[in-house]
């Protein structure tokens, strides 16, 4: 079986492209560290012009996303030892925060990592931060 894709391929909308997928994990004590994975793909469809009127090809990129931090989350937890951006205590999660850049020449997915503590109200509070900022963010759709 010949699984190999070819260039030529690239204007088929159920072509699969390389996509670029980096992750940039920081915490409260100035520890950084960036993770860039060019393994994956994603659906011709939803890469350069995707039509986000469509609630289908929107369902595409956020399960594309879910799928990639999944597959990567341990990795980026394991890598060294983080602390909590809000309380300072040792991480026990991380949370992500992927945005999609696939309508970009050089598709990609950009996630902004926070490490956080196993206390809820430090999780909640990254989160409604997360959400503050995407809010101020022109965001087209
Ligand atoms: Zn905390």
């Amino acid at each position: 079986m010949n699984n190999s894709i070819t260039s030529s391929s690239i204007s088929n909308p159920n072509a699969n492209r390389s996509i670029e997928y980096a992750i940039t994990c920081s915490d409260a004590t100035g520890q950084e560290e960036k993770f860039v994975f060019h393994q994956h793909t994603a659906p011709s469809s939803v890469c350069q012009q995707p039509d986000l009127s469509s609630n289908q090809i929107k369902t595409q990129i956020i399960l594309l996303m879910r799928d990639l931090v999944k597959t990567h989350h341990k990795e980026v937890l394991q890598a060294r030892a983080w602390f909590c951006v809000e309380c300072n205590r040792s991480a026990t999660n991380i949370i992500h925060n992927p945005m999609s850049y696939l309508h970009l020449p050089k598709p990609q997915i950009i996630d902004l990592a926070t490490p956080c503590c196993a206390n809820k109200i430090c999780e909640a509070s990254i989160q409604a931060h997360f959400a503050e900022m995407m809010a101020t963010m022109d965001v087209p759709n």
